[in-house]
C-alpha cells in the first residue's frame, strides 16, 4: 500500500521521538497581548506585533471601511485587475517613508524574498548569504540558480574571503536579515554596504523585524544606520510584524522596481493583497511615524527584562531588539520550558531545528508596546523556576 512504502508515518514518528514535531495551538480570542488559547487565558510573549498595532481601533476601522468600499478580496493579480487605489497609495507612502524612489507590494514577505532574488539573479551569478538568514532568503537564493555561498554569521572577514574569489565581471549580491529573526541581533549594515560597493555587488536587506521598530521614525535598521538607496539598493520590509497587518514590500530605484514587476513570478502569478489590508496598513503607517511612545516603551520593557534575567542568572543572547531569546540547546529542554511557561500562563514558543542550527534550540521571547511592567515581572518570576 502507498502509505506503507512512503515512510510518512515513520518520519512523523521520528520527529516526535526527537522533540521536533510541530503542532498548532488554536486561538479563540485576542485582546492585545491577552489571548485565550485552548481554553486558557495567557499573556502572549511570542507575537511579532511589536507596536501593538494589529488591534488598534483606527487600523481596524480603516480595514472595515475599505472592505465595505472594495469588497474583501482584490479579485485578481496586480497586473490583471487587482491593483487598486489603496495599494497604489500605500506604495507611494512606503517609498517616501523609506526614502526610496519606489516601493512594490507583495502578498507576503516570503514571496517578496523569492520574487526579488529570482528576478535579479540567475545562473552564472553569485549570491552571498549570512548563514542565519531567514528561510525565505535562503530559498530564493537556491531557486534563482545562482551560485550560492553562505558566510559565518555577521563575519565580515569570512565574507570578504569568499568574495575574494569572485570572478571579475560576475554579477554578485550580498543578502542579509536586518534584525535576525531568531537571534534578535543586528546585521553590520555599514560594513556590508561598504564591502558591497567596493565589490560592485548588490546589497539586499530584509528588515522584517526592524521595520517600524528601529530608527528615529520607525523606518528600520537602515534608517538607524543612515543608509540611503545607493548604499542599500534593495530593501525589503514586511507588514505582518510591527505594522500589525499583512504583506510585504520591496523598495528601491525606479529601474529596480520595474524589473521586479516584469520578472518576479511570485509577484505576477498571485492574487493581490486585499485592498482593505492596504488601507489598514496606511493607517498603521501613520501611527508608526507619530507614536514614538510605542518604540520608547518597547525599549524600556526590553531593558527591564534584560536586567531581570541577569539577576536570575539565566544568560541572554547579544540582542538589543524586541526579540530576546533564551538559549537552551536541546529541543527537549526548549519544549519542556515552553510547556512549563504555558502552564504558568505565558505563551512563549520553543524554536527548534531546522529553524535554528542543531543544538541551539531556544525560547524566543518577544515584547510588545502593549505589555506592561507587571507582566514582564510576572514572566521573570516564572523564568526563575524554569525546569532546565
Ligand atoms: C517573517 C519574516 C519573513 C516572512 O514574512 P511573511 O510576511 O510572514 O511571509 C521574511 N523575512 C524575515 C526576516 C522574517 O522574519
Amino acid at each position: 500500500m502507498l502509505m506503507d512504502s512512503s515512510g510518512l508515518a515513520e518520519s512523523l514518528e521520528l520527529l516526535k521521538q526527537n522533540n521536533l514535531y510541530r503542532s498548532r495551538r488554536v486561538i479563540d480570542s485576542v485582546r492585545g497581548v491577552n489571548v485565550l488559547v485552548d481554553g486558557r487565558e495567557l499573556i502572549n510573549f511570542c507575537s511579532n506585533d511589536y507596536l501593538g498595532l494589529a488591534s488598534h481601533p483606527d487600523v481596524v476601522a480603516s480595514f472595515r471601511r475599505a472592505a465595505n468600499q472594495y469588497g474583501v478580496g482584490s479579485g485578481s493579480a496586480h497586473l490583471v485587475c487587482g491593483h487598486g487605489r489603496e495599494h497604489h497609495a500605500l506604495e507611494d507612502e512606503l517609498a517616501e517613508f523609506t526614502g526610496r524612489d519606489r516601493a512594490l507590494l507583495f502578498s507576503t514577505g516570503y514571496m517578496a524574498n523569492l520574487g526579488v532574488i529570482t528576478a535579479l539573479m540567475g545562473k552564472g551569478d553569485v549570491i552571498y548569504q549570512d548563514r542565519l538568514n531567514h528561510a525565505s532568503l535562503l530559498d530564493g537564493g537556491l531557486m534563482s540558480g545562482a551560485r550560492f555561498k553562505r558566510y559565518l554569521h555577521k563575519d565580515m572577514h569570512n565574507l570578504q574571503q569568499k568574495m575574494h574569489i569572485q570572478s571579475p565581471g560576475q554579477k554578485a549580491m550580498i543578502v542579509t536579515d536586518g534584525v535576525f529573526s531568531m537571534d534578535g541581533d543586528y546585521a553590520p549594515l555599514q560594513a556590508l554596504s561598504a564591502l558591497a560597493q567596493r565589490q560592485a555587488a548588490y546589497l539586499m536587506v530584509d528588515d522584517a523585524h526592524g521595520f517600524g521598530v528601529l530608527g528615529a521614525t520607525g523606518a528600520g535598521l537602515v534608517e538607524q544606520c543612515q543608509l540611503n538607496q545607493q548604499q542599500v539598493p534593495v530593501l525589503v520590509g514586511t507588514l505582518g510584524k510591527a505594522f500589525g497587518t499583512s504583506g510585504a514590500f520591496v523598495a528601491g530605484s525606479d529601474v529596480l522596481i520595474e524589473s521586479i514587476i516584469q520578472k518576479a513570478r511570485s509577484y505576477i502569478y498571485t492574487t493581490a493583497l486585499p485592498p482593505a489590508i492596504a488601507a489598514a496598513t496606511r493607517t498603521s503607517l501613520l501611527y508608526v511615524k507619530q507614536d514614538n511612545w510605542r518604540r520608547d516603551k518597547l525599549k524600556k520593557l526590553v531593558q527591564r527584562f534584560q536586567a531581570g534575567v541577569r539577576q536570575i542568572g539565566l544568560s541572554l543572547m547579544p540582542s538589543e531588539s524586541a526579540i530576546q531569546p533564551i538559549m537552551l540547546g536541546g529541543s527537549q529542554q526548549a519544549v519542556q520550558a515552553s510547556d512549563y511557561l504555558f502552564q504558568q500562563g505565558f505563551w512563549v514558543s520553543a524554536i527548534r531545528p531546522p529553524t535554528v542550527p542543531q543544538g541551539s534550540a531556544r525560547l524566543r521571547i518577544t515584547f510588545s508596546a502593549l505589555h506592561n511592567e507587571q507582566q514582564v515581572d510576572q514572566l521573570l518570576s516564572a523564568l526563575e523556576y524554569l525546569p532546565v
